[in-house]
């Protein structure tokens, strides 16, 4: 049975759902039938060597490409149920050999899972952020693009970016964290001047939670020099008895 054939084959012993598309004219028909036997391969609550083999078309491999080799032609190539001996076969056949992994995170809140965390920014900075990168990227058009007309600011930085750009402002302090943060065409040439309106920018804004650590740090170790050196002064007045 060729590749084509085996799409057109209807199991009826086990119920396909067509995928959902998205946009018709966007697939191919190899697309759509990758899909299909992927989306087969996943809802099956059959063997999933069924699809697996359908969609490798592994029945006629046996008689086509492997059958000069005597050896292999004994073997099953075409992975059928059941499974050689010792191999497993598939979590619907035998859920016991293959457990689900348990994954827990562990270590700091950087390491959660989904959206990466970027430190906090204000309304306010959010807001100035923004325009502080609009007047660059015209500032920046206008002195390396006089023209005007072919490369404006919106082309240079589009309002993705800056809208990107702006609340991660605290994350970028140099051209390596701004190319890890965005992706933006420009970043070679211009990313150390935005790198250097944002340290400008946020001159003006400082970190107050970070201010607040860092000055509970400080502290901290003053209290630990301080009681240090009072044990050190009683050690030497009771020397002086
Ligand atoms: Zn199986």
């Amino acid at each position: 049975m060729d590749r084509d054939a085996a799409v057109e084959a209807n199991d009826d012993t086990e119920p396909t759902p067509a995928p959902k598309r998205k946009s018709k004219k966007a697939m191919s028909a190899m697309e759509a039938r990758d899909r299909r036997f992927l989306l087969e391969y996943i809802v099956t609550t059959g063997c999933r060597r069924i699809p697996w083999n359908k969609f490798f078309g592994n029945a006629s491999k046996r008689e086509s490409i492997f059958s000069h080799l005597t050896i292999i032609n004994t073997l099953p190539i075409a992975l059928p149920c059941p499974v050689p001996a010792g191999a497993r076969c598939c979590d619907n056949c035998a859920p016991d050999q293959f457990p689900v992994e348990t994954i827990r995170l562990t270590g700091g809140s950087s390491l959660k899972s989904g959206r990466r965390r970027h430190a906090k920014v204000s309304e306010e900075l959010l807001h100035e952020a923004t325009e502080v990168l609009k007047s660059l990227r015209n500032s920046i058009a206008r002195r390396d693009f006089p023209d005007g007309y072919i490369i404006t600011g919106k082309i240079l930085m589009s309002d993705q970016i800056v809208e990107a750009i702006a609340p991660r402002v605290r994350d970028i302090t140099s051209i390596e964290t701004l190319a890890d943060n965005i992706r933006w065409h420009w970043t070679p040439k211009y990313g150390g001047e935005v790198v250097d309106a944002i340290r400008n920018l946020l001159l003006r804004y400082p970190d107050l939670e970070l201010e607040a650590r860092e000055a509970d740090k400080r502290e901290r170790a003053f209290v630990a020099l301080q009681s240090l050196a009072e044990a050190d002064l009683r050690k030497k007045t009771w020397a002086d008895f």
